[in-house]
């Protein structure tokens, strides 16, 4: 079998996880709200969305913080955020911090959302657009 999908690659600070997607991310946004920028610890996160099929950890393993609903992925030695997974809003899909690839410069960001909590110092002029919340 030829396998024609392209593979992406990323992990976190300390190498610790390391995970591989196969295939294009679904979509890619920022998003501004409040639960990212704690969980994160910053401004805004940049996530990219793919199929959980598509997405497989190969080195590692990823600690989860579990709020309602929600899990956020991170690498438990170093703290890395790296994943966003919510069964019920956002089944079978898992986000990933597009900041994490290897090669993160193959996000296309395509929006901001959440801008709702856009923080006042964070300014705005890339011409995506905005949300106040996801869309
Ligand atoms: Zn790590
Ligand atoms: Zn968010």
């Amino acid at each position: 079998m030829v396998e024609t999908s392209k593979n992406y690659e990323g992990g976190c600070f300390c190498g610790a996880v390391r995970y591989e997607l196969t295939g294009e991310p679904d979509w890619s946004a920022h998003c501004h709200c409040r639960s990212c920028q704690r969980a994160v610890g910053a401004a805004f996160a940049s996530w990219i969305g793919v199929k959980a099929e598509n997405f497989r950890v190969t080195k590692g393993q990823i600690a989860n913080c579990n709020w309602p609903g929600v899990e956020r992925g991170f690498c438990g030695n170093c703290g890395t955020s790296l994943t966003y997974v919510a069964e019920e809003g956002w089944p079978g899909q898992i986000s990933v911090l597009a900041p994490t690839l290897d090669d993160p410069g193959i996000a296309s960001p395509t929006a901001h959302v959440y801008v709702e909590h856009q923080l006042p110092w964070v300014k705005l002029d890339d011409g995506l657009p905005q949300y106040e919340q996801f869309e």
